[in-house]
């Protein structure tokens, strides 16, 4: 059966501890109307079981995969896409944000805008993607709205156009005015925000009498607001210029369900796509998806790799025969899922915007696209540019075959980049990242997944520029840079610094050097 209900698919982005999977349960709890979210969360370790989906697919009827979250609201089906926390933090983040059409950005009341936030923000501005801000923990004391409008303004250039503001200050959160129609949402605090916090909305006139001071003040910046054209507009959203505001206490379950309606509203709906020929693909077209995510182990028995895909046109049936782009072969996908931990569940349908598991899917990679009809290949996911450098060998020569997949199949997932060389061969490649705590990760699963030890060696270089076989080949003993090629045949040249990355560009106006977008 046809699935045609409207999708939305978007992603939570935040520095950890603003409340991000806090917001995700309660937006799973406003989709299902479960009066209590407590069978979901136990007393004691909030955070630990909020973030097991598994338990929330199994409470609530929703289906996930541990790359995105699936629920109903409206008659509207909702697809959250998973964005790394800090621990494993690295190029894998910027990726999914290649799978969503918009993005929500949680602020914390109390610290404003914080590194990580800052940095997701960056990816979202340079793929275009429409952000939309909440500001959350308004239950405690914190900044003042105007200060964290401010903020937004000068660190993010973007101009926000509030859609609620609150009324009574931070820690003393009386509701929010509704810009657009001068309501009154009240709020009211619930125990433990255990369950859907009742959000009563009356007009102006009827705002009691013990609210009457702080609602002023708030009507009078909200007319503040409007002098300075601090107001909504739909064109300039989805432009990236502007982002809408809305404060909230996800704790509290305040805000949540405005927040759904504000996705339902103003967030686009998965829309046409170009692929790198110039090729356009409508949402109703044939099947095509694109892999964004590539994760191995998740059974380790089997060792089988899944790849995460995200739908751009078409119906997805399971079992359907796609052809993949970048070799031409066609690929089944018998095994189509939606997997959490040891638990599978078979997806048997899918449509743009949804987001698939793809088991045993070795020959998929990063990137990479699948379709049916004539072909189709997306530029796929961004790539950023490294600002580590390290070589790499195996710790324990006896075990070179495992060091040499280990690798292999480490550069697939994208976890770093490799880069190669006639001269370094195998058992030296350089690996290029573009925070440190790639390397991290690199060594853990080299050693617990792989069983193989490795030894990383500081490199002097700091800068990447990618060139072309010409380049490459003039390049190649030139003085402070050193010609590598990544698996793709993108080649990289690696300078020692900035200074003479520009200098060589300089001397040399016939060699392509082209630098990536810093991600860092
Ligand atoms: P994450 O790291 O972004 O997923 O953040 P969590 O959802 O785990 O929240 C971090 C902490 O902030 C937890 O102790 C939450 O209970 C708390 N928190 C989240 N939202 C709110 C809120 O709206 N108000 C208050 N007072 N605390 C909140």
């Amino acid at each position: 059966m046809l699935d045609t209900r409207p999708r939305r698919t978007f992603a939570v982005i935040s520095h950890p501890d603003a409340g991000k999977s806090t917001i995700t349960e309660a937006l799973a709890l406003h989709a299902r109307a479960i009066n209590e979210a407590g069978a979901v969360h136990g007393k004691g370790d909030r955070k630990a079981t909020v973030s097991d989906w598994m338990a929330m697919e199994k409470a609530r009827g929703i289906s996930i995969t541990s790359a995105a979250l699936q629920f109903e609201y409206r008659d509207h089906v909702i697809n959250l896409v998973d964005t790394p926390g800090h621990s494993d933090f690295s190029e894998d983040t910027y990726r999914v944000l290649s799978a969503v059409d918009s993005a929500v950005m949680l602020v914390d009341a109390g610290k404003g805008l914080e590194p990580q936030t800052l940095k997701l923000f960056r990816v979202c501005a340079l793929r275009g993607i429409p952000v939309i801000t909440v500001i959350n923990k308004w239950d405690r004391p914190g900044l003042s709205p105007l200060e964290l409008m401010d903020m937004i303004e000068r660190q993010i250039k973007l101009r926000p156009t509030p859609l609620t503001w609150p009324v009574g200050e931070a820690g003393d959160f009386r509701g929010v005015l509704d810009r657009r129609t001068g309501d009154f949402i009240k709020y009211t605090r619930t125990a433990g925000g255990a369950t859907i916090a009742p959000e009563k909305r009356m007009a102006s006139d009827e705002v009691e009498e013990n609210d009457l001071l702080v609602w002023h003040n708030a009507v009078e910046e909200h007319e503040l607001l409007e002098l300075d054209e601090a107001d909504h507009d739909q064109e300039r959203f989805l432009a990236g210029e502007t982002t809408p505001v809305m404060f909230a206490s996800a704790l509290q379950n305040f805000g949540v369900a405005q927040l759904l309606d504000l996705l339902l509203e103003l967030a686009p709906a998965p829309g046409p796509t170009e692929g790198v020929d110039g090729t356009v693909r409508q949402p109703e077209d044939e099947f095509s998806a694109f892999v964004f995510k590539v994760q191995s182990g998740m059974n380790n028995a089997h060792r089988d790799r899944l790849a995460y895909a995200r739908i751009v046109s078409g119906e997805f049936e399971r079992g359907m025969v796609v052809t993949h782009a970048s070799t031409g072969r066609p690929f089944a996908t018998k095994f189509a899922q939606t997997v959490f931990g040891r638990e599978t569940t078979s997806v048997e349908q899918a449509y743009p915007g949804d987001i698939i598991g793809l088991v045993n899917a070795n020959a998929l990679r990063v990137g990479d696209t699948i379709f049916t009809g004539p072909k189709i290949e997306y530029a796929g996911v961004p790539s950023f540019a490294p600002e580590h450098f390290r070589t790499v060998s195996a710790g324990d020569i006896g075990r070179f075959k495992q060091f040499r997949k280990g690798i292999e199949q480490l550069d697939q997932e994208g976890v770093v980049q490799v880069l190669r060389s006639d001269l370094r061969g195998d058992q030296n490649p350089v690996l290029a990242a573009v925070g440190p705590l790639q390397f991290e990760v690199v060594e853990d699963r080299m050693l617990n997944e792989f069983n193989s030890p490795i030894r990383f060696s500081r490199l002097d270089y700091q800068v990447a520029r990618l060139t072309d076989a010409a380049g490459a080949e003039a390049l190649k003993g030139m003085r402070g840079c050193e010609v590598l090629q990544r698996s793709d045949g993108t080649h990289v040249v690696l300078f020692t610094d900035n200074w003479r990355a520009n200098a060589t560009a300089r001397d040399n106006p016939s060699i392509t050097l082209e630098a990536l977008p810093a991600g860092g």
